[in-house]
């Protein structure tokens, strides 16, 4: 009802695909460890890293409602898969808020297409929610900069080809910060060990370090020190991102759980006809409905380009991801002793859901940013 038609068409083929082609290796994808290739090619295939990307650059063209749609969708079924969507968009999202004719036709094109992934470089080992404090430095020397430092937690890094990172080019704060973007085996760019990871086991993590990279002055996105406006604006676009991957994670436990009270039968009765049972039905119906609502009012926002859409996208993805957590939670509790073994992937999804409260920023960050903008509207 809240969908368009084209949206809801791309939502009915995003989930008999997620059904059918990727919710079948779910399991191994986790217990594997290792990015699944497999299924990153059937997202490409039917045009899941491209959704809301102009047709121009290889996208399909469409908006942000139909891209969290399809993310909510591949999330239900396997989370980690859907990382990949997720960090796609995240690394598309600068170069079409601030990349030129020739950047967005150069990487643009071969990321929304996914014929390559793409990873985006901001955390550092002493800054993490502080992106301000990041200390890795591009310096100009004639027509290139040199970058050097260290980036720790970024994912599908050794995986991707393209990379952009935040980085240093002059001491003030927040107005010395500019983006790079860098060419897998652009050498100086080398990539440590993969993390060993409590959930999205399936999407690779890893650091990076940039020793003398060298990369011509066309490689910076937007210009100098601008790179802490256009990551902020980059947020607002992802964030909702990860409120649809979370909203996804809760629903996939959602329903697993739903049927296995109506089939579960202890005291002579199925387990859907204790009150304190359907009472937690009930909530968990209630609250992935809630974050579905908030994901797509933020989506909506950024589709009609509403400058107020800050909060909401912090809302979406705190909201969404504090539900993952506690509908996983309470999936597991329903399920008893087997939702606590891997032959039922509940642990598997309240492991996933974890993350969703931490990147893109921290969930008490979210509230931060929120508080900001309710007291600045209200003193307006
Ligand atoms: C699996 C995974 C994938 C990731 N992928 C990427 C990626 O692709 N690219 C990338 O750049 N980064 C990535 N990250 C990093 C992620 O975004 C950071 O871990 C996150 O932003 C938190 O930073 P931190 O870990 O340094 O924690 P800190 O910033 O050290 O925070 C520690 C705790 O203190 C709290 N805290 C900090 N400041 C405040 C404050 N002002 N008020 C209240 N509480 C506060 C935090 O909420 C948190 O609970 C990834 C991380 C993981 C685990």
């Amino acid at each position: 009802m809240l969908l368009t038609e084209q949206t809801e068409m791309i939502q009915s083929v995003a989930r008999k695909i997620a059904k059918e082609q990727i919710a079948p290796q779910a399991k191994e994808v986790d217990e594997k460890g290792e990015t699944p290739w497999a299924n990153l090619k059937v997202l490409a295939e039917n045009g899941f890293f491209g959704i809301n990307v102009p047709e121009e650059y290889g996208g399909v063209g469409s908006d942000m409602v139909s891209h969290v749609t399809v993310v909510e969708e591949i999330a239900s079924v396997c989370a980690s898969t859907s990382v990949s969507l997720s960090t796609q968009a995240l690394t598309i999202a600068p170069f079409l808020l601030a990349g030129t004719e020739g950047q967005k036709k150069k990487y643009v094109t071969s990321l929304a297409t996914g014929q390559v992934l793409g990873s985006f470089g901001i955390t550092e080992p002493g800054a993490g929610s502080d992106v301000a404090s990041i200390k890795t430095s591009a310096v100009r020397e004639g027509d290139h900069y040199r970058i050097n430092g260290h980036k720790v937690f970024i994912t599908n890094a050794g995986e991707s080809e393209i990379y952009v990172f935040v980085t240093r080019t002059s001491e003030s704060r927040t107005n010395g910060v500019s983006l790079f973007i860098v060419e897998k085996g652009t050498p100086g760019l080398t990539f440590g060990k993969k993390e060993e990871k409590m959930g999205i086991r399936g999407s690779v993590t890893r650091e990076v370090f940039l020793e003398n990279v060298k990369v011509p002055v066309e490689n910076r996105i937007g210009e100098e020190g601008e790179g802490f406006k256009i990551l902020m604006n980059v947020f607002n676009e992802t964030r909702p991102v990860v409120g649809a991957q979370a909203t996804g994670i809760a629903r996939g436990a959602y329903e697993h759980c739903l049927n296995y009270v109506i089939e579960r039968q202890q005291f002579n009765k199925p387990l859907h006809h204790f009150q304190m049972v359907q009472a937690m039905l009930a909530d968990m119906a209630m609250k992935i409905e809630a974050s579905r609502l908030l994901v797509l009012k933020a989506a909506m926002m950024l589709d009609q380009h509403d400058p107020n859409v800050i909060a909401n996208s912090s809302m979406a993805k705190c909201f969404a991801s504090d539900v993952a957590m506690e509908v996983t939670t309470n999936a597991v509790q329903l399920l008893g002793g087997y939702g606590y073994v891997k032959d039922y992937p509940l642990e598997r999804m309240m492991r996933d859901a974890k993350i969703t409260q931490i990147y893109e920023g921290t969930n008490q960050i979210q509230r931060v940013i929120i508080a900001k903008q309710i007291i600045e509207n209200a003193k307006k």
